[in-house]
């Protein structure tokens, strides 16, 4: 009775049935829908800094401490890239959301790619708690503006020689000219807006 294709079928019946859906949604999901963090795209896209850093995975990297603001950029750029800015949504991620569009939907993740609002959910229904690799924030919290990097990360990308960014395409805080961040919550740096 209980096997999985009942289950599944059982999930689908209260989903068609329910007033409203809430969505909780971590990492496990996004890796199942295909963004990896290791493996053969980490190492087709990031060679150069795997040579030069040593990097052996995409998460790990992630927390380096880069020595300058232009090898920063440079890596983060190609990480949000791949992982925020892809045009076509993730089948897996389009798939819930043809499940549960025409309902009263709230997601709450912790995945900061976008994923959700990539496959057509709306903005306003999603809340990311741990940040969105699509925006910069001051890395001091100086003000709880933030930025997005869409154009910047088009510019570094092409710009990127060397693992670094040219240093007048780096951006600084427009208030406080501190470095700026990825709004990440990582220390208790982490900026939220009115979203
Ligand atoms: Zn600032």
């Amino acid at each position: 009775m209980f096997n999985y294709e009942s289950r599944i079928e059982n999930a689908r019946k209260v989903i068609n049935e329910a007033d409203y859906i809430l969505i909780g949604a971590g990492a496990g999901l996004s890796t199942a829908a295909g963004l990896e963090y290791s493996g053969d795209k980490f190492k087709n896209n990031f060679g150069d800094f795997i040579n030069k850093y040593h990097f052996t995975d995409l998460y790990t990297a992630t927390f380096y401490d880069f020595q300058t603001q232009e090898e920063k950029w440079a890596f983060w750029a190609r990480l949000i890239n791949l992982n925020r800015y892809n045009k076509e949504p993730l089948k897996l991620y389009s798939e819930i959301f043809n499940l549960i569009k025409d309902k009263d939907y709230f997601v709450l993740t912790t995945n900061v790619d976008a994923q959700f609002e990539i496959a057509g959910f709306n903005k306003e229904n999603i809340f990311a708690t741990q940040g969105d690799y699509g925006m910069l924030q001051c890395s001091k919290a100086c003000h709880n503006k933030l930025y997005s990097n869409k154009e910047l990360v088009e510019k570094w990308l092409k710009n990127t020689k060397d693992c670094k960014v040219p240093s007048n395409e780096v951006m600084y805080c427009p208030v406080c000219n501190e470095e700026m961040d990825v709004n990440l919550r990582k220390d208790a740096y982490f900026v939220e807006d009115d979203y």
